[in-house]
């Protein structure tokens, strides 16, 4: 049966994020005490007030279809929000509200790409990134970063790998996995080479935004000339630990913003009724609980980083926004614990997941194998006697 599958879902990449989710989710079923940090997922409950104005949206009547883009008020509380936050002015019609980040990723991708056009992703990056394009019949043209560069691309790299097929740019900032959050400095001079080359367009993925340590988000679409070619997307999964709802969206140039509405209106039309109302007011609402939040994955990150330096044979950066660490774990390649040797990262993560009963992501699937991904978006305890374990099972290795 599988040989009738069309060959682009033979061929697709299963999200690894969401793949060692299930595993661990089947051990934990089993009664196995696995420690989870597999999922980029806020371990807080959505704020009160956000599920309140869900309930009275149902009770309201907001229940029907919604426009494809989204509700104009909920597209007019974004076009605030990116005023307020952003510095940058856009029309309710440049917005195009949708199921989730992804989905909107995925929009701006499939209305871009046509079959051979390349697309430059810095590495590591969001394993969607990838997969996505390579669903468009685009070519990956990976751009590695290195941990002692904060795992930040060098605009002579950027320059490097640009052809005439170039045609779309991907990145996050903050990053999700290695959690570098690039500065004015470091944009502007990504952009210097990007004005040389007009007609590549930018996908800067802003999820979070709110998740950064250095207390300063740069859209690069604030600098000069970038605008005009810069598709933000952004989302309420992480600032405002909104996952489940699923609810993301793009603020872009009117052509990408209408082609999106486009291309959502054939797949899944305006995503739930509910979660935009909640998405407004969010938008709108009180942003204490968010950096709330933020002040806690700070305080977590800093015990972490703590615990995971004094591990022999790990190397991390310090990671100032999101929620992840992605250190090098290459030093143990070639070591055994006495049954099977661990050649690469995914045998690093299945390792520490038998062993410690630590759940993480392999760092292949972001497009370094040197490296593992975990979430630290959980608890203190939980974190500490995650590290603890790691440092046992590293220590086995010999
Ligand atoms: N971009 C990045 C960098 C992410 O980590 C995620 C994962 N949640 C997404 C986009 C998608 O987010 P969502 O679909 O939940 O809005
Ligand atoms: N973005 C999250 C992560 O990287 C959620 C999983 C997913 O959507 O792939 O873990």
């Amino acid at each position: 049966m599988l040989d009738k599958l069309a060959e682009r879902i033979a061929t697709l990449e299963e999200s690894a994020t969401l793949q060692m989710a299930a595993l661990v989710r089947e051990l934990k079923a089993k009664g196995e005490d696995i420690i989870d940090l597999t999922l980029g997922e806020p371990d807080f409950d959505t704020p009160i007030h956000i599920k309140e104005a869900a309930k009275s949206a149902i009770d309201m009547g907001f229940t029907k279809y919604t426009p494809v883009p989204g509700y104009l008020d909920l597209r007019k509380a974004i076009v605030e929000k990116i005023k307020r936050d952003n510095h940058l002015t856009y029309t309710n019609d440049q917005i195009v509200v949708s199921t989730g980040a992804k989905q909107s990723i995925a929009n701006t991708v499939l209305s871009l790409i046509n079959p051979g056009d390349e697309v430059i992703i810095p590495a590591p990056y969001w394993v969607s990134y990838s997969a996505i394009t390579h669903l468009a019949e685009g070519k990956v043209v990976k751009v590695s970063a290195n941990i002692e560069n904060d795992f930040k691309i060098t605009p002579a790299q950027l320059e490097e790998v640009i052809t005439p097929k170039s045609k779309l740019f991907i990145f996050s900032s903050p990053c999700n996995p290695t959690g570098a959050v690039y500065t004015m400095a470091e944009l502007e001079a990504l952009a210097v080479v990007f004005r040389k080359h007009p007609s590549i367009i930018i996908l800067s993925d802003e999820i979070y935004e709110y998740i950064n340590f250095i207390g300063v988000h740069v859209s690069i679409a604030t600098l000069t000339d970038m605008y005009d070619r810069t598709v933000i997307v952004n989302g309420f999964s992480k600032g405002f630990a909104m996952t489940g709802w699923r609810l993301g969206y793009i603020a872009a140039p009117l052509w990408i913003s209408k082609a999106c509405t486009k291309m959502q209106g054939q797949f899944t039309s305006g995503t739930c009724s509910i979660a935009q109302k909640a998405g407004e007011t969010a938008m709108t609402g009180d942003m204490q609980p968010t950096k709330d939040m933020c002040a806690a994955y700070q305080k977590r990150r800093d015990i972490v980083y703590e615990l995971l330096k004094k591990i022999a044979g790990v190397k991390t950066n310090l990671p100032t926004g999101a929620f992840y660490f992605f250190p090098d774990i290459s030093s143990f390649f070639g070591r055994t614990d006495g049954q099977s040797i661990i050649k690469n990262s995914n045998d690093m993560s299945m390792y520490l997941l038998s062993d410690a009963k630590v759940s993480t992501v392999s760092g292949d699937a972001f497009g370094d194998d040197n490296c593992i991904r975990f979430s630290y978006a959980t608890s203190e305890e939980k974190l500490r006697m995650a590290m603890s374990r790691i440092e046992q099972s590293l220590s086995k290795l010999k």
